[in-house]
C-alpha cells in the first residue's frame, strides 16, 4: 500500500536519508527503531512532506509522487491520505476537545459541522474521553492529551496514521493507556508506522519492524526476527543498548 523508493533527504550537507527503500502492506503496524540522530523522525514527516524529501518516490495507494518535483495537488493529496500523532501532541490551546478533533474535518475536509461533529464525538468515545469533550488542553493530563491527538487523526480516516515517539513525552505512568489506545485501533486494521522506543509494544503490536541507523534502513523483519535473531550486529548492539 505505500512504496517507499529511493527516498533521500539531507540538511544542509549532513545526510540524513541516504536512499530509503520500503513497502508497507495494507493493515500492517510497522515500528520503526534506532538509535536517536539515525533519521526515523524525519522519514516519517517526508512521507507527508511535513519535511520536503530531496528525492525518490513515494506512493500510497494510487497515488505516486515524485519526490523531486512534487505539484501543489500531489502533496495535497498525500497530506489527506495520512494523519500524524506527534510527540508533542499538538494541540491548539484556545480550543476544547471536541474542536480540536473536528477542526481537520471542518477546515481541510469541508464536512458541516453537524457531521464533523458526530465523527469528533464517535472517536473521542473511542479513546475514551466521552466525558472530556468541552475540556480544554491545559485541564488534561500528558496521557489524554496525546489520545486526543490520536483521536484527531483517527476522525481523519487516512489510510496511514504516522506516530512519532507518541509517548515519549509522557509520565511513565501515562505512557501504558496511550499504548492501550494504539493498540486497540491497531486491532481494527487501521494501517500504522510507528517510530518508538517502547519494545514490548513493538513485540506485541507490531507485525513489521524497522532498524534504522545513520539514515539507512540496517534491518527489517517480523518483531522475532529482529528481536530474537537479529542478523546485523548494528541491530544486536542497538537492542542489547536498550533492553
Ligand atoms: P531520529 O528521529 O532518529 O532521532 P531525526 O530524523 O530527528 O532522527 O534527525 C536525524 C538528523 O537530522 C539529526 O542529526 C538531526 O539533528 C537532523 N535534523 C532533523 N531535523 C532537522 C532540521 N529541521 N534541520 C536541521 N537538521 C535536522
Amino acid at each position: 500500500m505505500i512504496t517507499i523508493q529511493s527516498l533521500t533527504k539531507s540538511f544542509g550537507k549532513q545526510e540524513v536519508l541516504k536512499s530509503i527503500d520500503l513497502q508497507v502492506q495494507k493493515g500492517e503496524v510497522v515500528v520503526i527503531l534506532g538509535p536517536s540522530g539515525s533519521g526515523k523522525t524525519t522519514l516519517l514527516r517526508c512521507l507527508n512532506f511535513l519535511e520536503r524529501p530531496d528525492g525518490g518516490k513515494v506512493s500510497i495507494g494510487d497515488l505516486q509522487v515524485n519526490c523531486k518535483k512534487p505539484s501543489k495537488q500531489e502533496i495535497y493529496d498525500l497530506r489527506k491520505k495520512t494523519a500524524m500523532v506527534f510527540q508533542h501532541y499538538n494541540l491548539f490551546k484556545h480550543k476544547t476537545v471536541l474542536e480540536n478533533v473536528m477542526e481537520g474535518l471542518v477546515i481541510v475536509q469541508k464536512q458541516s459541522k453537524l457531521k464533523a461533529r458526530e465523527k469528533s464525538v464517535q472517536v473521542l468515545e473511542k479513546v475514551g474521553l466521552a466525558e472530556k469533550l468541552n475540556a480544554y488542553p491545559s485541564q488534561l493530563s500528558g496521557g489524554q492529551q496525546q489520545r486526543v491527538g490520536i483521536a484527531r487523526a483517527l476522525a481523519l480516516e487516512p489510510e496511514v496514521i504516522l506516530f512519532d515517539e507518541p509517548t515519549s513525552a509522557l509520565d511513565p505512568e501515562l505512557v501504558g493507556e496511550v499504548l492501550s489506545v494504539i493498540r486497540k485501533i491497531a486491532k481494527e486494521g487501521i494501517t500504522m508506522i510507528v517510530v518508538t522506543h517502547e519494545m514490548n509494544f513493538a513485540m506485541d503490536v507490531s507485525n513489521h519492524v524497522i532498524f534504522m541507523d545513520g539514515g539507512v534502513i540496517v534491518e527489517e523483519g517480523t518483531p522475532t526476527e529482529i528481536f530474537r535473531t537479529p542478523k546485523e550486529e548494528r541491530t544486536r548492539q542497538f537492542l542489547k543498548r536498550i533492553t
